[in-house]
């Protein structure tokens, strides 16, 4: 994959990142469904600290089934789900596939909590499933 740069549907947040995406899958857990109004959300994990993010982002926090702290971020003018962190995985943040200025600089290989797919929420069979989250 290479470096990774997005915007949001008004451009009042843009971002790049200065080090390549460390993975990248969709996520089919019922707050993601909830914030994208779809089945799932396709996320891109970063190496933390490498993200440049311009704009204030909104940032609403929900404990997960696990017990960790999700804070997603979005912009406070469209609302575009852009970011989100897990107190979880601190080596980590998340960029929203959606939002990339090439969508093509993704490239997922995995599906989570798989096991809250919807079924019309079709997934490419070669992707690597998890009914819950991995440990990572
Ligand atoms: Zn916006
Ligand atoms: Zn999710």
């Amino acid at each position: 994959m290479s470096k990774i740069s997005g915007e949001c549907l008004c451009g009042y947040i843009s971002y790049s990142c200065s080090e390549e995406p460390v993975m990248a899958g969709h996520c089919q857990c019922t707050d993601c469904q909830k914030i994208s109004g779809a089945g799932h959300i396709a996320n891109i994990a970063i190496p933390r600290g490498s993200l440049t993010i311009s704009g204030d982002l909104a940032f609403h926090e929900k404990q997960t089934d696990s017990g960790n702290t999700v804070r997603r971020g979005f912009c406070p003018r469209c609302g575009s789900h852009i970011y989100a962190e897990n107190s979880g995985m601190p080596q980590f943040e998340f960029i929203r596939a959606g939002s990339l200025h090439d969508l093509e600089q993704s490239n997922p290989t995995m599906v989570v909590y798989a096991g809250s797919g919807a079924s019309w929420d079709y997934m490419d069979p070669e992707l690597q499933k998890f009914e819950k989250m991995p440990e990572m």
